[in-house]
């Protein structure tokens, strides 16, 4: 009797529905709307913006603990478009969704700005220990990287923990593969943090290479682990080869490191289909309230759109973005026009080229000069604990006044002046005070750059108040009689590759 099997007309079926209706895809729609409280002017004229600030930060923790836009939104981005690395067909989704939902929602200006964006492929493969065992390994390809031929390249594995260790061994890299074995841990900062693992990513692969290495592994730059990989950014320099560069689940890590303590040799095998294929316009997306008085002058608030291919880019960084695209909702919601204009910026590639950053700064350059500040969200939707500011004499304590009214949710805070968000970081060199809204990252690395990077990390209850600490702080900056000073400019520079980035 023959056996029943699913058509695969029928079991494509599902698959087909979603991919249908990709362009009839609706703005989420901001209702349903529920009671708006009254609203909230700000005096025109008043003595900058303290005396209103209590009033206006009880309102906007009101309409944003009741409304969840930013959490209607992000469930948007991460469950309908999902992750969205450049490039991508999800990326245009993407872009093509702010603008839209920006618009619906009550901008007076939402469009999409054109960016160049690298279009780098994953492809598939395996990472392998083919001696003194075999046994796949639990892997992601790092961003960027070259692919190999279908045999894959491989060699004795030679471990080590830091770029010192690795050039101390010299001849013995060539024809090896590399594992770079060095564990973070949360909030471990420049030494032993993210900051310090993601430059091992980055110079990890041109350092083997210069070496002789035929590939680069590295135990993934993560604080938890369930055999979970996490990908990120890597690089290769002119002139040296680009060889084959993945990270490895921190479990794998350790059992390369027990067969290599055995004394046997340890030989592994890395085979990619990963690729880079010609650059391709992608944009930022951005979107506007005019300021009362001063529509010339600008706050921007951002986060970055693009996210890695894995996961669903919820903390990284759907939350930044959709924290952003909130701010200017609340505003309108609750009738508070600062009187500068507050422009958020969605910008696109921040994971592997940097482009919507760079690309901001250079189409706007004729109006930095007028830009009052600038602030971003790029570590997460856990609960915001403060900021970081970058500014001139006496701005900090100005802000820190500022800010008094949000004291009672623990985001009153200055945390310091170098973590202001990699996107910002080409304004710099005109001297605009730049902020960074952090979260608690104490799980942060748990997900970041995995296939867990998924809504279920972030409460509602944090990511409203992540929207209400953003939203307060471009109405105070946007408001205030007087901008904060401004920072010294920083030289134009030669880009460096970004170490630091998220
Ligand atoms: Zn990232
Ligand atoms: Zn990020």
């Amino acid at each position: 009797m023959p056996r029943r099997t699913a058509s695969p007309l029928l079991r494509c079926a599902s698959l087909l529905v979603l991919a249908g209706p990709v362009l009839a895809e609706p703005a989420p729609s901001p209702s349903p709307t529920p009671p708006r409280p009254a609203p909230v002017a700000a005096r025109p004229g008043g003595s900058g913006a303290l005396a209103a600030g209590p009033r206006v930060a009880a309102a906007l923790l009101a309409e944003e603990t009741v409304s969840q836009g930013a959490w209607k939104k992000l469930e948007w981005l991460t469950d309908r478009i999902g992750n969205r690395i450049s490039g991508s067909p999800a990326a245009d989704r993407a872009v093509a969704w702010a603008v839209r939902t920006m618009a619906a929602e009550g901008a007076d200006a939402a469009r999409a700005e054109p960016v160049l964006v690298p279009r780098w492929v994953r492809g598939e493969g395996s990472v392998e220990v083919t001696a003194p065992t075999t046994r796949p390994l639990a892997f992601l390809a790092l961003g960027g990287s070259v692919g190999t031929d279908a045999y894959g390249m491989s060699g004795p594995v030679v471990a080590v923990s830091s770029l010192e260790e690795l050039h101390a061994k010299g001849g013995e890299v060539a024809g090896s593969v590399v594992l770079i074995d060095k564990p973070i841990v949360p909030n471990g900062g420049e030494k032993d943090g993210y900051g310090a693992g993601s430059k091992l990513r980055y110079y990890g692969p041109p350092e083997a290479a210069k070496l002789g290495a035929v590939g680069m592994v590295i135990r993934s730059l993560g604080t938890s682990s369930m055999r979970l990989p996490h990908t990120g950014g890597t690089g290769y320099e002119d002139g040296v080869a680009r060889i084959p560069a993945a990270a490895i689940s921190a479990e794998d890590a350790d059992l390369l490191a027990r067969l290599l303590a055995s004394g046997d040799r340890v030989e592994a095998c890395i085979r990619l289909t990963s690729r880079t294929l010609a650059d391709v316009w992608s944009a930022n997306a951005v979107g506007e309230l005019r300021g009362r008085e001063r529509p010339d002058e600008i706050v921007v608030v951002g986060g970055h759109l693009d996210s890695w291919d894995v996961g669903q880019g919820a903390i990284d960084d759907g939350a930044g973005v959709v924290v952003a695209m909130e701010t200017l909702r609340l505003l309108r919601a609750l009738d508070l026009r600062p009187r500068r204009t507050v422009r958020a910026v969605l910008f696109m590639n921040e994971e592997n080229g940097l482009r919507g950053g760079e690309a901001y700064a250079r189409d706007h350059a004729a109006e930095l000069a007028h830009h009052v500040a600038a602030i971003e969200s790029d570590s997460g939707g856990a609960r915001p604990i403060g900021f970081y500011l970058d500014a001139g004499a006496g701005a900090s304590e100005r802000f820190l006044e500022l800010l008094q009214p949000l004291s009672g949710t623990g985001v009153a805070h200055l945390l310091g002046k170098d973590d202001t968000g990699a996107d910002l970081s080409p304004l710099a060199q005109s001297g605009i005070p730049r902020l960074g809204l952090r979260q608690d990252m104490t799980h942060y690395f748990d997900w970041h750059h995995t296939e867990a990077d998924t809504l279920d990390k972030i409460t509602r209850d944090e990511l409203a108040l992540n929207a209400v600490a953003m939203a307060y702080a471009a109405w105070a900056l946007a408001e205030d009689a007087e901008p904060l000073a401004r920072a010294v400019p920083l030289p134009v520079l030669t880009p460096v590759p970004r170490k630091g980035s998220r």
